[in-house]
């Protein structure tokens, strides 16, 4: 997997270079099914553009981020989850990030458990 944050496998996906299972696409962010779910349902929501980190989003991409947000609601319930559901922010190589492109993880269809490990 490359490390350059234009070069990842999610901007693979947004190129049509890789195959994704996508549930949701519009202008400015893509949502596609997680290739190693860790719930029945496990989603990705991402930008096109690409954000390595939370932590570098800066001013500029505060409408950017409002939109992935409002739109984890829809695509909940486009996908028939949205009683209950979750979203995380894996943020650094410390807190479990692999892929340097910021996606948010919506997970469903199980029970859930408080602290997250
Ligand atoms: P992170 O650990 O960076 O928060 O999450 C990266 C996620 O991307 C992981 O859950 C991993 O399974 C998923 N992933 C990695 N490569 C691919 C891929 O090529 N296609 C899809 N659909 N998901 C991927």
């Amino acid at each position: 997997m490359s490390d350059k944050p234009s070069d990842t496998v999610f901007s693979k996906i947004i190129r049509r270079e890789l195959p994704a299972d996508i549930v949701y696409e519009d202008e400015i962010c893509i949502c596609f099914k997680d290739i190693m779910p860790v719930a029945p349902v496990h989603l990705l929501l991402i930008p096109k553009k690409c954000i390595p980190r939370l932590s570098d989003a800066t001013a500029s991409d505060s409408e950017l981020l409002g939109h992935l947000m409002s739109k984890v609601g829809v695509i909940a319930k486009l996908q028939g989850i949205d009683d209950a559901f979750r979203v995380v922010v894996n943020n650094g190589a410390g807190a479990c990030q692999t892929v340097f492109h910021l996606h948010l993880h919506i997970i469903a269809g199980r029970a859930m458990s408080w602290p997250p490990g």
